[in-house]
């Protein structure tokens, strides 16, 4: 599943195959992948020049110029979210078409073309005008990267949320997903049971220290697979979900379900807070 690093990878190479460039014909070959109705979203964006591209969390906005006064005068931006399988790809139009490739856009010359693929279609492409766009990114949290060491400290005060939970929710933070959620808890040491609100400034200055590296760590391997990242620190297996060991203590690894979702956890090395609470110890008789 895409994560803010492969997303961030996605964006550079955007930004250096395709900025300036014009888009050309759209052609929406599975309309799922689109929000909002296909038609509308293939006028509004087709025949404008690519100006930028930015990311918030795991959304990539695409910026596209004025096109004529017919067209309101109005900038529009292509809103990309890969869901969880989605690849938006240059290739030239004559290579023969991935399966699942639901989207086309044209770019000028006509040689080469911007494609979506999404083999499960949770992904979506979406045409914003500029105002809508900026309600979205401005509801969702500070991105994980560049989030400061204020905006976090107050971002976790007086959250009663376990800190898994607390790192996943794009309201606070945007761009966290799973694995970089328990990562990031794993070097820090804290317990992912633990109330967001409890947080010393001094755990609080460990988990965002922790969660930058990581997020850091994973954009310079290009995000390839977070496996990669594993390899470089020679651990052995895949990634710390199917690790049975800590690799620090060599104590078991616990597996505990928060808000849905698995989080594994050293209960040596990450261990439970002494004054948890009621909430947090019925969930963790939830363990599995
Ligand atoms: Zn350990």
């Amino acid at each position: 599943m895409p994560e803010l690093p492969e997303v961030e990878t996605l964006l550079r190479g955007l930004k250096k195959r395709v900025l300036g460039r014009w888009l050309g014909a759209v052609d929406v070959r599975h309309p799922q992948v689109i929000a909002g109705s296909p038609d509308e979203f293939s006028r509004q964006i087709s025949g404008r020049q690519i100006l930028g591209a930015r990311r918030k969390g795991k959304a990539i906005a695409i910026e596209l110029g004025l096109r004529t006064r017919e067209d309101g005068g109005e900038k529009r931006y292509l809103l990309v979210r890969l869901g969880m399988t989605g690849q938006f790809t240059v290739n030239p139009v004559a290579e023969p078409l991935e399966p699942h490739t639901h989207v086309r856009l044209g770019l000028d010359g006509g040689k080469e073309e911007l494609r979506y693929v999404d083999a499960r279609r949770f992904g979506r492409l979406r045409s914003l005008a500029g105002e809508e766009l900026e309600k979205l990114f401005g509801g969702m949290g500070p991105d994980a990267p560049r989030i400061t060491e204020s905006q976090f400290q107050k971002a976790l005060s007086n959250r009663r949320t376990p800190l898994k939970s607390w790192l996943m929710n794009q309201q606070f933070l945007s761009g966290v997903g799973n694995i970089y959620a328990d990562e990031s808890l794993y070097i820090a040491r804290l317990n992912p049971l633990i109330e967001a609100g409890q947080l010393s400034a001094r755990q609080s200055r460990r988990l965002l220290r922790a969660l930058k590296h990581v997020l850091e760590r994973a954009v310079e391997l290009q995000g390839t697979s977070f496996r990669d990242y594993i390899d470089i620190e020679g651990r052995p297996g895949n990634f710390l979900p199917q690790l049975r060991v800590c690799r620090r203590c060599r104590q078991p690894i616990e597996r505990v379900v928060i808000s849905g979702r698995s989080s594994h956890f050293c209960p040596h090395c990450q261990p439970q807070p002494r004054h948890r609470t009621r909430r947090a110890k019925a969930k963790r008789l939830a363990r599995s």
